[in-house]
């Protein structure tokens, strides 16, 4: 099977422990992805909450330049060079507040290469509301600014973390597809899960504007109490049935969250495959959903003219 996967945050871990992508205890490590045929992975550089500005740009630096060392150490390409690696991969920013609140810092990312933008994490920073922000202002002017700015760089923006405000003014005001890197279905009944997972009406938007929306695996988000792999089939359906099937993709969250032990691990997504494919999803849809979706999605963003 070949993968594409649309955000996980194991640089950002491996840089806190000083790991090597080649071989660790996490979540996603090059040995254990060795049965893939062909495997692109979004990495995430996470710039947490608390990080604004000056802070937020030299955190995001900072992991950058692991990112580029586990790359080069492990003879991974960028999806975008277009080589003819097994492994390639896609660089994402898991908050906005990465470029400082600067369109300069914007550039700044464009330049290292980022072509996705989690536009917020949880709170508030200077792009828009996060989901759990008290008070939903939705985008801001710079919000406005740095989108249309990323739309000329050819970086999508990511809805995944957005107030439900954002992403009505997000919608109203892009002009490119988007997408939610990693969120499922809103039909879970937790806190979390009914601010971070998306209402049938945002999945009808996201998919009517050409994006995709990866599956997340964080159990909290699927409410995977009993079999995770029978969970991720329900958000898989309904997602299905409501945005049709070029919409659905993986966002595992590996390294970024709780998973079940059934799914905790990039070696475990073969059984999930076979899973899903002896319940009733061939192989054209599977294939789909673990890699052509998402690829889709990211040729159209770099390689149309
Ligand atoms: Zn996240």
């Amino acid at each position: 099977m070949r993968l594409f996967d649309l955000h996980c945050d194991t640089i950002t871990e491996l840089e806190k422990k000083n790991e090597s992508l080649a071989e660790n205890d996490g979540h996603i490590s090059l040995d254990r992805a060795g049965y893939l045929t062909e495997y692109v992975q979004d990495f995430a550089i996470f710039i947490p909450d608390e990080y604004r500005g000056k802070a937020a740009t030299d955190y995001f630096d900072r992991v950058y330049a692991y990112y580029k060392k586990q790359l080069s150490a492990n003879g991974i390409s960028e999806y975008a060079e277009r080589q003819n690696t097994k492994v390639k991969s896609i660089l994402s920013v898991e908050g906005g507040a990465g470029m400082g609140g600067t369109i300069e810092g914007l550039h700044h990312l464009s330049d290292c290469g980022v072509k996705l933008i989690t536009l917020t994490w949880n709170g508030r920073n200077e792009l828009a509301s996060g989901c759990f922000d008290e008070e939903d202002i939705g985008l801001t002017a710079f919000g406005r600014d740095a989108i249309r700015e990323m739309e000329k760089l050819r970086i999508a923006a990511d809805v995944s973390h957005l107030s439900k405000k954002g992403f009505y003014d997000l919608a109203d005001f892009a002009q490119k597809p988007f997408m939610a890197s990693h969120s499922c279905v809103d039909m879970v009944d937790n806190f979390k899960a009914r601010h971070r997972n998306l209402t049938e009406d945002q999945i009808k938007i996201i998919s009517e504007h050409g994006g995709v929306i990866g599956i997340n695996l964080w159990e909290k988000l699927l409410g995977n109490e009993d079999n995770s792999f029978d969970a991720v089939l329900r958000h898989m359906s309904r997602m299905i049935e409501i945005g049709g099937e070029d919409v659905v993709a993986m966002g595992t969250d590996f390294d970024g969250c709780d998973i079940n032990p059934d799914l905790a691990g990039i070696e475990k997504l073969q059984g999930l495959y076979d899973y899903l494919n002896i319940h009733g999803f061939d192989k054209k849809l599977l294939d789909k959903i673990f890699f052509a979706n998402a690829d889709r999605f990211f040729s159209n963003l770099l390689f149309t003219k």
